[in-house]
Protein backbone atom coordinates (compact mmCIF):
# COMPACT_ATOMS: atom_id res chain seq x y z
CA UNK A 1 0.00 0.00 0.00
CA UNK A 2 1.55 3.24 -0.88
CA UNK A 3 1.20 6.41 1.14
CA UNK A 4 -1.43 8.31 -1.63
CA UNK A 5 -3.94 4.89 -1.51
CA UNK A 6 -7.28 6.37 -1.88
CA UNK A 7 -9.09 5.03 1.13
CA UNK A 8 -12.92 4.99 2.11
CA UNK A 9 -13.86 4.78 5.33
CA UNK A 10 -17.64 4.33 5.93
CA UNK A 11 -19.48 5.00 9.47
CA UNK A 12 -16.66 7.66 9.39
CA UNK A 13 -19.23 10.15 11.59
CA UNK A 14 -19.53 7.27 14.42
CA UNK A 15 -17.06 6.07 16.85
CA UNK A 16 -14.25 3.99 15.19
CA UNK A 17 -14.74 5.26 11.86
CA UNK A 18 -13.58 8.44 13.10
CA UNK A 19 -10.54 7.04 14.81
CA UNK A 20 -9.60 5.43 11.83
CA UNK A 21 -10.18 8.41 9.23
CA UNK A 22 -7.59 10.19 12.04
CA UNK A 23 -5.27 7.67 11.56
CA UNK A 24 -4.88 7.26 7.58
CA UNK A 25 -4.52 11.16 7.71
CA UNK A 26 -1.92 11.25 9.64
CA UNK A 27 0.09 8.59 7.32
CA UNK A 28 -0.82 10.37 4.76
CA UNK A 29 -3.47 9.03 2.96
CA UNK A 30 -6.31 10.32 0.98
CA UNK A 31 -9.27 9.70 2.44
CA UNK A 32 -13.26 10.00 1.54
CA UNK A 33 -15.28 9.45 4.61
CA UNK A 34 -18.95 8.74 4.59
CA UNK A 35 -22.08 8.72 7.10
CA UNK A 36 -25.55 8.56 6.71
CA UNK A 37 -25.91 11.21 9.77
CA UNK A 38 -25.34 15.59 8.89
CA UNK A 39 -21.80 16.28 9.35
CA UNK A 40 -22.40 18.32 12.97
CA UNK A 41 -23.53 15.31 14.40
CA UNK A 42 -20.71 13.16 13.58
CA UNK A 43 -18.21 12.51 16.14
CA UNK A 44 -14.95 13.80 14.62
CA UNK A 45 -14.87 15.86 11.21
CA UNK A 46 -11.69 16.28 9.48
CA UNK A 47 -10.88 19.32 6.80
CA UNK A 48 -8.40 17.03 5.31
CA UNK A 49 -10.63 14.06 4.38
CA UNK A 50 -13.66 14.71 1.27
CA UNK A 51 -16.55 14.24 3.92
CA UNK A 52 -20.11 12.90 2.07
CA UNK A 53 -23.04 12.28 4.03
CA UNK A 54 -25.08 9.70 2.02
CA UNK A 55 -27.19 6.51 3.21
CA UNK A 56 -25.40 3.43 2.15
CA UNK A 57 -28.65 0.91 2.53
CA UNK A 58 -29.14 2.87 -0.87
CA UNK A 59 -27.01 0.84 -3.88
CA UNK A 60 -26.74 4.46 -6.01
CA UNK A 61 -25.13 6.10 -3.16
CA UNK A 62 -22.84 3.34 -2.58
CA UNK A 63 -21.66 3.52 -5.83
CA UNK A 64 -20.99 7.17 -5.13
CA UNK A 65 -18.90 6.52 -2.35
CA UNK A 66 -16.64 3.49 -3.23
CA UNK A 67 -15.94 5.54 -7.39
CA UNK A 68 -12.27 6.27 -7.42
CA UNK A 69 -11.40 4.78 -4.08
CA UNK A 70 -8.94 1.60 -4.10
CA UNK A 71 -9.62 0.38 -0.48
CA UNK A 72 -12.81 0.05 1.70
CA UNK A 73 -13.12 0.48 5.69
CA UNK A 74 -16.56 -0.37 5.95
CA UNK A 75 -17.40 0.39 9.43
CA UNK A 76 -21.22 1.90 9.00
CA UNK A 77 -23.98 -0.15 10.65
CA UNK A 78 -26.96 0.80 12.90
CA UNK A 79 -25.88 -0.51 16.12
CA UNK A 80 -25.61 0.33 19.87
CA UNK A 81 -24.90 -1.64 23.14
CA UNK A 82 -27.03 -4.39 24.58
CA UNK A 83 -30.07 -1.64 25.43
CA UNK A 84 -30.22 -0.83 21.77
CA UNK A 85 -29.74 -3.98 20.22
CA UNK A 86 -32.11 -6.19 22.02
CA UNK A 87 -35.10 -3.80 21.34
CA UNK A 88 -34.22 -2.97 17.74
CA UNK A 89 -33.66 -6.03 15.98
CA UNK A 90 -35.00 -5.27 12.34
CA UNK A 91 -32.96 -1.76 12.63
CA UNK A 92 -29.85 -4.06 12.68
CA UNK A 93 -31.06 -6.61 10.40
CA UNK A 94 -31.52 -3.67 7.96
CA UNK A 95 -27.70 -3.39 7.81
CA UNK A 96 -27.88 -5.93 5.85
CA UNK A 97 -28.69 -3.53 3.05
CA UNK A 98 -25.50 -1.54 3.61
CA UNK A 99 -22.88 -4.65 3.97
CA UNK A 100 -24.16 -6.13 0.71
CA UNK A 101 -25.00 -2.67 -1.91
CA UNK A 102 -21.17 -2.48 -0.42
CA UNK A 103 -19.92 -5.49 -1.62
CA UNK A 104 -21.41 -4.82 -4.72
CA UNK A 105 -20.03 -1.06 -5.47
CA UNK A 106 -16.86 -2.31 -4.32
CA UNK A 107 -16.53 -5.21 -7.13
CA UNK A 108 -18.03 -2.97 -9.80
CA UNK A 109 -15.87 -0.07 -9.09
CA UNK A 110 -13.25 -2.20 -9.04
CA UNK A 111 -11.81 -1.68 -5.10
CA UNK A 112 -9.06 -3.94 -4.51
CA UNK A 113 -9.65 -4.80 -1.06
CA UNK A 114 -12.53 -4.57 0.96
CA UNK A 115 -12.64 -4.62 5.43
CA UNK A 116 -15.73 -5.33 7.03
CA UNK A 117 -16.55 -4.99 10.89
CA UNK A 118 -17.69 -8.14 12.38
CA UNK A 119 -18.49 -8.65 15.76
CA UNK A 120 -18.45 -10.91 18.81
CA UNK A 121 -21.66 -10.83 19.01
CA UNK A 122 -21.89 -14.06 15.98
CA UNK A 123 -20.68 -16.59 18.55
CA UNK A 124 -23.21 -18.74 19.37
CA UNK A 125 -25.16 -18.25 22.94
CA UNK A 126 -24.82 -21.82 24.12
CA UNK A 127 -20.78 -21.50 24.65
CA UNK A 128 -21.84 -18.33 26.28
CA UNK A 129 -23.65 -19.39 29.24
CA UNK A 130 -21.02 -19.02 32.30
CA UNK A 131 -19.11 -16.23 33.64
CA UNK A 132 -15.72 -18.28 33.68
CA UNK A 133 -15.77 -18.03 29.55
CA UNK A 134 -12.28 -19.62 28.41
CA UNK A 135 -12.50 -16.86 25.38
CA UNK A 136 -14.65 -17.58 22.01
CA UNK A 137 -12.41 -19.20 19.37
CA UNK A 138 -13.28 -18.39 15.73
CA UNK A 139 -14.74 -21.47 15.34
CA UNK A 140 -17.40 -21.01 18.10
CA UNK A 141 -19.69 -19.28 15.66
CA UNK A 142 -20.65 -22.47 14.40
CA UNK A 143 -23.34 -24.51 14.59
CA UNK A 144 -24.57 -20.69 14.55
CA UNK A 145 -26.81 -19.19 17.66
CA UNK A 146 -25.56 -15.89 17.42
CA UNK A 147 -27.06 -12.82 18.76
CA UNK A 148 -30.40 -12.65 17.90
CA UNK A 149 -31.04 -9.26 15.63
CA UNK A 150 -27.85 -7.79 15.23
CA UNK A 151 -25.51 -10.90 15.79
CA UNK A 152 -27.34 -12.65 12.30
CA UNK A 153 -27.22 -9.85 10.40
CA UNK A 154 -23.35 -9.93 11.16
CA UNK A 155 -23.07 -13.44 10.46
CA UNK A 156 -24.95 -13.42 7.13
CA UNK A 157 -22.51 -10.30 6.37
CA UNK A 158 -19.26 -12.30 7.10
CA UNK A 159 -20.37 -14.98 4.73
CA UNK A 160 -21.20 -12.66 1.88
CA UNK A 161 -17.40 -11.22 2.04
CA UNK A 162 -16.26 -14.76 1.98
CA UNK A 163 -18.26 -15.78 -1.25
CA UNK A 164 -17.45 -12.44 -2.83
CA UNK A 165 -13.75 -13.41 -2.34
CA UNK A 166 -14.59 -16.92 -3.41
CA UNK A 167 -16.52 -16.15 -6.60
CA UNK A 168 -15.28 -12.46 -7.58
CA UNK A 169 -11.69 -12.68 -6.44
CA UNK A 170 -12.06 -9.40 -4.06
CA UNK A 171 -10.06 -9.09 -1.55
CA UNK A 172 -12.27 -9.31 1.74
CA UNK A 173 -11.22 -9.08 5.46
CA UNK A 174 -12.89 -9.49 8.32
CA UNK A 175 -12.50 -8.65 11.87
CA UNK A 176 -14.72 -9.98 14.90
CA UNK A 177 -14.73 -6.90 17.47
CA UNK A 178 -15.35 -7.32 21.10
CA UNK A 179 -16.27 -4.59 23.07
CA UNK A 180 -14.46 -1.45 21.72
CA UNK A 181 -14.22 1.65 23.88
CA UNK A 182 -12.50 5.03 24.01
CA UNK A 183 -12.91 9.12 23.80
CA UNK A 184 -15.38 10.20 20.39
CA UNK A 185 -17.97 7.84 20.95
CA UNK A 186 -21.59 7.84 22.48
CA UNK A 187 -22.32 7.95 26.27
CA UNK A 188 -26.12 9.35 26.51
CA UNK A 189 -28.67 8.50 24.55
CA UNK A 190 -29.32 5.19 24.17
CA UNK A 191 -26.74 3.77 21.83
CA UNK A 192 -23.98 3.63 24.52
CA UNK A 193 -22.02 0.81 25.81
CA UNK A 194 -20.84 -0.35 28.78
CA UNK A 195 -17.68 1.17 29.71
CA UNK A 196 -19.06 4.56 28.73
CA UNK A 197 -22.26 4.30 30.30
CA UNK A 198 -20.47 3.20 33.37
CA UNK A 199 -18.31 6.09 33.17
CA UNK A 200 -21.43 8.84 32.60
CA UNK A 201 -23.68 7.08 35.51
CA UNK A 202 -19.81 7.38 38.11
CA UNK A 203 -19.60 11.02 36.86
CA UNK A 204 -23.42 11.70 37.42
CA UNK A 205 -23.46 10.55 40.99
CA UNK A 206 -20.33 12.01 41.99
CA UNK A 207 -21.67 15.78 40.42
CA UNK A 208 -25.33 15.46 41.80
CA UNK A 209 -24.13 13.58 45.34
CA UNK A 210 -26.54 11.05 44.79
CA UNK A 211 -23.64 8.23 45.88
CA UNK A 212 -25.78 5.67 43.76
CA UNK A 213 -25.28 3.59 40.68
CA UNK A 214 -28.03 1.41 38.63
CA UNK A 215 -25.89 -1.38 37.13
CA UNK A 216 -27.59 -3.47 34.20
CA UNK A 217 -28.36 -7.41 35.71
CA UNK A 218 -26.26 -8.94 39.10
CA UNK A 219 -23.01 -7.52 37.51
CA UNK A 220 -21.23 -10.59 37.72
CA UNK A 221 -21.74 -11.32 34.28
CA UNK A 222 -18.22 -11.13 31.96
CA UNK A 223 -16.69 -9.20 29.21
CA UNK A 224 -13.89 -8.39 27.75
CA UNK A 225 -13.26 -4.51 26.23
CA UNK A 226 -10.95 -3.35 24.12
CA UNK A 227 -9.11 0.18 24.13
CA UNK A 228 -9.61 1.92 20.21
CA UNK A 229 -5.96 2.27 19.91
CA UNK A 230 -5.52 -0.95 19.81
CA UNK A 231 -8.40 -1.82 17.75
CA UNK A 232 -6.80 0.70 14.93
CA UNK A 233 -3.81 -1.14 14.76
CA UNK A 234 -5.32 -4.45 14.47
CA UNK A 235 -7.85 -3.30 12.02
CA UNK A 236 -5.38 -1.76 9.91
CA UNK A 237 -2.64 -4.93 10.02
CA UNK A 238 -5.51 -7.00 9.66
CA UNK A 239 -6.40 -5.09 5.99
CA UNK A 240 -2.51 -5.42 5.21
CA UNK A 241 -2.05 -8.84 5.80
CA UNK A 242 -3.62 -12.01 3.51
CA UNK A 243 -6.17 -13.64 6.11
CA UNK A 244 -9.15 -14.07 4.53
CA UNK A 245 -11.37 -16.01 7.51
CA UNK A 246 -13.13 -13.98 9.85
CA UNK A 247 -10.24 -13.14 12.82
CA UNK A 248 -11.00 -11.63 16.62
CA UNK A 249 -10.10 -8.42 17.34
CA UNK A 250 -10.57 -8.29 21.28
CA UNK A 251 -8.78 -8.37 24.29
CA UNK A 252 -8.65 -11.10 26.47
CA UNK A 253 -8.44 -8.99 30.01
CA UNK A 254 -11.40 -10.60 30.72
CA UNK A 255 -13.82 -8.30 34.00
CA UNK A 256 -17.11 -8.69 35.74
CA UNK A 257 -18.94 -5.64 34.96
CA UNK A 258 -19.01 -4.93 39.30
CA UNK A 259 -15.04 -4.89 38.35
CA UNK A 260 -15.52 -2.42 35.70
CA UNK A 261 -17.25 -0.48 37.95
CA UNK A 262 -14.53 -1.00 40.50
CA UNK A 263 -12.24 0.50 38.29
CA UNK A 264 -14.40 3.85 37.04
CA UNK A 265 -15.03 3.94 40.43
CA UNK A 266 -11.31 4.05 41.41
CA UNK A 267 -10.33 6.23 38.85
CA UNK A 268 -13.27 8.86 40.20
CA UNK A 269 -12.26 8.62 44.06
CA UNK A 270 -15.82 7.75 45.19
CA UNK A 271 -17.48 4.61 46.00
CA UNK A 272 -20.91 4.26 45.27
CA UNK A 273 -23.92 2.01 46.49
CA UNK A 274 -24.79 -0.44 43.57
CA UNK A 275 -28.28 -1.03 42.27
CA UNK A 276 -28.63 -3.97 40.48
CA UNK A 277 -31.75 -3.70 37.59
CA UNK A 278 -31.93 -7.30 37.11
CA UNK A 279 -35.15 -6.62 34.29
CA UNK A 280 -32.74 -4.47 31.67
CA UNK A 281 -30.71 -5.92 28.80
CA UNK A 282 -28.05 -8.09 30.07
CA UNK A 283 -26.64 -10.19 26.73
CA UNK A 284 -24.85 -13.21 27.25
CA UNK A 285 -23.23 -14.05 30.64
CA UNK A 286 -20.01 -14.90 29.61
CA UNK A 287 -17.86 -13.43 26.86
CA UNK A 288 -14.07 -13.13 26.15
CA UNK A 289 -11.86 -13.13 22.89
CA UNK A 290 -8.75 -16.09 22.51
CA UNK A 291 -6.34 -14.39 20.38
CA UNK A 292 -4.28 -18.01 19.43
CA UNK A 293 -5.24 -16.91 15.73
CA UNK A 294 -4.62 -13.29 15.83
CA UNK A 295 -0.65 -14.04 17.65
CA UNK A 296 -0.14 -17.14 14.88
CA UNK A 297 -0.91 -14.54 12.46
CA UNK A 298 0.12 -11.34 13.08
CA UNK A 299 2.53 -12.02 16.21
CA UNK A 300 0.51 -9.26 18.06
CA UNK A 301 -3.19 -8.93 20.18
CA UNK A 302 -4.59 -6.29 21.66
CA UNK A 303 -2.76 -5.13 25.12
CA UNK A 304 -3.66 -2.08 26.52
CA UNK A 305 -4.57 -2.56 29.56
CA UNK A 306 -8.37 -1.54 30.63
CA UNK A 307 -7.57 0.30 33.64
CA UNK A 308 -5.69 2.51 31.45
CA UNK A 309 -8.03 3.15 28.73
CA UNK A 310 -10.73 3.42 31.03
CA UNK A 311 -8.48 6.69 32.68
CA UNK A 312 -8.30 8.42 29.07
CA UNK A 313 -12.22 7.38 28.92
CA UNK A 314 -13.24 8.73 32.02
CA UNK A 315 -11.49 11.80 31.89
CA UNK A 316 -13.01 12.34 28.19
CA UNK A 317 -16.70 11.42 29.09
CA UNK A 318 -15.92 13.93 32.13
CA UNK A 319 -15.11 16.95 29.84
CA UNK A 320 -17.76 16.11 27.66
CA UNK A 321 -20.38 16.45 30.72
CA UNK A 322 -18.53 19.21 32.50
CA UNK A 323 -18.93 21.35 29.14
CA UNK A 324 -22.19 19.93 28.59
CA UNK A 325 -20.85 19.45 24.21
CA UNK A 326 -21.82 15.88 24.44
CA UNK A 327 -22.94 15.69 20.55
CA UNK A 328 -21.32 18.42 18.90
CA UNK A 329 -18.71 17.31 16.55
CA UNK A 330 -14.97 18.33 16.11
CA UNK A 331 -13.69 19.94 13.13
CA UNK A 332 -10.02 18.96 12.99
CA UNK A 333 -6.98 19.50 11.01
CA UNK A 334 -4.88 17.33 9.25
P1 LIG B 1 -21.06 3.88 15.64
O1 LIG B 1 -22.52 3.69 15.80
O2 LIG B 1 -20.39 4.92 16.45
O3 LIG B 1 -20.71 4.13 14.10
C1 LIG B 1 -21.44 3.56 13.04
C2 LIG B 1 -21.77 4.67 12.06
O4 LIG B 1 -22.46 4.10 10.95
C3 LIG B 1 -22.68 5.73 12.66
O5 LIG B 1 -22.05 7.00 12.64
C4 LIG B 1 -23.90 5.70 11.79
O6 LIG B 1 -24.48 6.98 11.54
C5 LIG B 1 -23.36 5.09 10.50
N1 LIG B 1 -24.44 4.54 9.68
C6 LIG B 1 -25.54 3.84 10.11
N2 LIG B 1 -26.35 3.60 9.08
C7 LIG B 1 -25.76 4.13 7.97
C8 LIG B 1 -26.13 4.21 6.62
N3 LIG B 1 -27.31 3.70 6.18
N4 LIG B 1 -25.30 4.83 5.75
C9 LIG B 1 -24.13 5.37 6.19
N5 LIG B 1 -23.72 5.34 7.47
C10 LIG B 1 -24.53 4.72 8.36
O7 LIG B 1 -20.40 2.44 15.88
P2 LIG B 1 -18.88 2.03 16.12
O8 LIG B 1 -18.74 1.65 17.54
O9 LIG B 1 -17.97 3.05 15.54
O10 LIG B 1 -18.83 0.69 15.26
C11 LIG B 1 -18.28 0.63 13.95
C12 LIG B 1 -18.47 -0.78 13.40
O11 LIG B 1 -17.87 -1.72 14.28
C13 LIG B 1 -19.93 -1.21 13.25
O12 LIG B 1 -20.06 -1.99 12.08
C14 LIG B 1 -20.18 -2.07 14.46
O13 LIG B 1 -21.22 -3.01 14.25
C15 LIG B 1 -18.82 -2.73 14.63
N6 LIG B 1 -18.60 -3.17 16.02
C16 LIG B 1 -18.38 -2.24 17.00
C17 LIG B 1 -18.18 -2.67 18.31
C18 LIG B 1 -17.93 -1.68 19.41
O14 LIG B 1 -17.73 -2.11 20.55
N7 LIG B 1 -17.92 -0.39 19.17
C19 LIG B 1 -18.21 -4.04 18.61
C20 LIG B 1 -18.45 -4.94 17.58
C21 LIG B 1 -18.62 -4.49 16.28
Amino acid sequence: MSNQTHILVTGAGGFIGGHLVAALLRQGHRVRAVDVKPQWQWYQRFSGADNRTLDLQQKENCIQAVNGCDWVYNLAADMGGMGFIENNKALCMLSVLINTHMLMAARECGATRFFFSSSACVYAGYKQKTTDNPGLKEEDAYPADPEDGYGWEKLFSERMCRHFHEDFGLETRVARFHNVYGPHGTFDGGREKAPAAICRKVIQAKLSGTNEIEIWGDGLQTRSFMYIDDCLHGVQAIMQSDIHEPVNLGSAEMVSINQLVDIVEEIAGVHLDRRYNLSAPKGVRGRSSDNTRIRQLLGWEPSIPLRVGMEKTYAWIYDQMISGSSKDSVFNRY
